[in-house]
C-alpha cells in the first residue's frame, strides 16, 4: 500500500531527489522537506495500529478488526501486548459498526431513529467512516 503524501505536510506535489541507501528520495514541492519510501511506509504503519487499537478499545473482536482493515488478527493481538491494552470494562454488550462514505453518513443523520437511545461515534477510516452504535442500555 502506497499514500502519495509528504509526511510533513500532506501535499502530493513532490519530485525525485536521488537515491539514499537504496531507496527513493523525494522533496516536497510546497515545504521542502526530503522523505524517502520507507518513512512514508511508516507512517502508514503508525496509522493502523492507532486504528486497530481504536477498535478494539470500543469492543471489536480481532476477527471484526481484521475485515475492517485488512489486518492479520494476530498481528493485532501482538500489538494489544505490545502495547499494553486493556479494556476498561466487561462488556456485556457488543457494538455495532457500519462503514459509510461522506454523504451516507449525511443520510443517517438525517434519521432520528438512528440516534434515539443508542448514539454512535465516527472515526475517519481511509476514504470512508466507521460509525459505531452502543445499545448499552437496552435489556
Ligand atoms: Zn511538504
Amino acid at each position: 500500500m502506497k499514500i502519495k503524501l509528504c509526511p510533513n505536510c500532506k501535499s502530493t506535489s513532490y519530485i525525485k531527489s536521488g537515491i539514499v541507501n537504496n531507496r527513493q528520495r523525494y522533496k516536497c514541492k510546497s515545504c521542502g522537506y526530503f522523505f524517502s519510501v520507507s518513512k512514508l511506509g511508516k507512517k502508514i504503519d503508525d496509522y493502523y495500529v492507532n486504528k486497530a487499537l481504536q477498535l478494539y478499545l470500543e469492543g471489536l473482536t480481532f476477527r471484526e478488526i481484521e475485515r475492517i482493515l485488512g489486518i492479520s488478527h494476530v498481528t493485532i493481538m501482538n500489538w494489544v501486548k505490545k502495547y499494553n491494552i486493556k479494556r476498561p470494562y466487561n462488556s456485556d454488550y457488543h457494538p455495532t459498526y457500519k462503514i459509510l462514505n461522506a454523504k451516507e453518513l449525511g443520510e443517517y443523520f438525517q434519521k432520528s431513529d438512528n440516534l434515539t437511545g443508542a448514539g454512535v461515534i465516527v472515526t475517519e477510516l481511509g476514504d470512508k467512516f466507521m460509525l459505531i452504535k452502543w445499545e448499552r442500555f437496552r435489556d
